[in-house]
């Protein structure tokens, strides 16, 4: 079905509309009328050609809300008008045993990206989110229990709720422990919320003096600005568990001297360009770690997205018209959104 998306031609070229052909639904497929999609710095990674391996027209967008339009004969868990979700992932081999694990991201035979994703559908790889319909295999499309006027401040959970949620869960964030998110915007805004609503002591670090006051309306204990070794310094060797959401390439001892013996720091940012190396003798002394965390599977993304409707938690966003992303796109590149930037779908018509 011909579909109006937004998407990019060359890394160094703006966004701009195109039409997509979306596949017929098959026995197992639903079709999801998108309302609204989030904006990830992922996105931006991947259509700037920051990251290795872009295919081009690129159309991104993984944090997909909408409602169900059509359902294949196979169909059992979804029925045309349910309020559901797609994330970052639409196919994995389904066989492996990071599969048979429901951590389909680690997928030993390769997961499938929402966008820039091997698929049978013409031209090869997917499609994302900035467009009208997707059409996904059910067993990668998720129930929103949400109320349906939360709907657009929900759409983020789909990448920056699981990302952050699924790492707080792994290292078993919760009362008594003494938690860091470094960053805050679409990923340290939802960790930040999450670790609270665990009943975690939470110390937020930013760059950005002016996000002190709405770190702690997030639910952040503390607010440090790191860039002052002043207001570092008194934390020293106290934090469980550090979760660095940062995008860009910094210092990462500055958060290492920051965690208590056994402490561990999880990175979720993935920069265009490497960290400088970690200093091993910060980590030897005091048997620390520095650790990795991608998204999530199906099973703990549906669990997050019920924990958030449980507790009433939702991303803060700003709405944009597709036709305003470049410049969203820069504002998140001066770390200026508060705190996720949501496109309205409605506006891909006038494309
Ligand atoms: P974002 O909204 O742009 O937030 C990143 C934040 O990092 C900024 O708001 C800023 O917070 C801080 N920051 C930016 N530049 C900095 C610098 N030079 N030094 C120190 N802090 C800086 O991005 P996002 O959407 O949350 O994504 C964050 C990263 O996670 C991206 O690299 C993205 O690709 C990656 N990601 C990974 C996964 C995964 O599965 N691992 C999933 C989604 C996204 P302050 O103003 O508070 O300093
Ligand atoms: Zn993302």
């Amino acid at each position: 079905m011909n579909t109006k998306a937004y998407g990019a031609h060359a890394g160094d070229k703006p966004l701009e509309p195109i039409d997509i052909q979306r596949r017929a639904p098959g026995p197992r497929d639903v079709q999801v009328e998108i309302k609204y999609c989030g904006i990830c710095h992922s996105d931006l990674h991947t259509v700037r050609s920051e990251w290795p391996g872009t295919k081009y027209p690129c159309v991104p967008g993984h944090e997909i809300v909408g409602h169900v339009s059509a359902v294949g004969g196979e169909v059992k868990r979804f029925k045309v008008g349910d309020t559901v979700g797609v994330g970052c992932l639409v196919g994995s081999c389904q066989h492996c045993a990071s599969c048979a694990d429901g951590l389909e991201q680690y997928c030993e035979n390769g997961f499938v990206g929402t966008y820039n994703g091997p698929t049978q559908d013409p031209p090869g790889y997917t499609f994302g989110g900035y467009s009208q319909r997707i059409v996904v295999d059910e067993k990668f499309v998720l129930k929103i229990r949400h109320p349906e006027e939360q709907l657009a401040a929900v759409a983020p959970l789909l990448c920056a709720g699981i990302t952050t949620y699924s790492p707080l869960r792994h290292w078993k964030v919760g009362p008594g422990k003494k938690v860091g998110v470094v960053g805050i915007g679409g990923l340290g805004h939802m960790g930040i919320k999450l670790a609270h609503a665990m009943g975690a002591h939470v110390v937020a670090f930013t760059t950005s003096e002016s996000k002190r006051k709405d770190a702690h309306d997030l639910g952040a204990d503390e607010v440090v600005v790191s860039r002052d070794p002043a207001q570092m310094k008194p934390h020293g060797g106290s934090f469980h568990f550090i979760l660095n959401t940062v995008a860009a390439s910094h210092d990462l001892d500055a958060f290492t001297t920051l965690l208590k013996r056994d402490g561990t720091m999880c990175l979720v940012g993935a920069p265009e360009h490497p960290h400088p190396g970690p200093n091993v003798l910060v980590l030897i002394i005091g048997r620390k770690s520095i650790a990795g965390s991608f998204i999530g599977g199906l099973p703990e993304t549906q669990e997050m997205l019920d924990f958030c409707a449980e507790h009433g938690i939702v991303s803060d966003i700003e709405m944009i018209r597709i036709q305003q992303i470049d410049e969203a796109y820069d504002r998140m590149l001066k770390s200026d959104v508060k705190y996720r930037f949501v496109i309205d779908s409605a506006t891909l018509a006038q494309a």
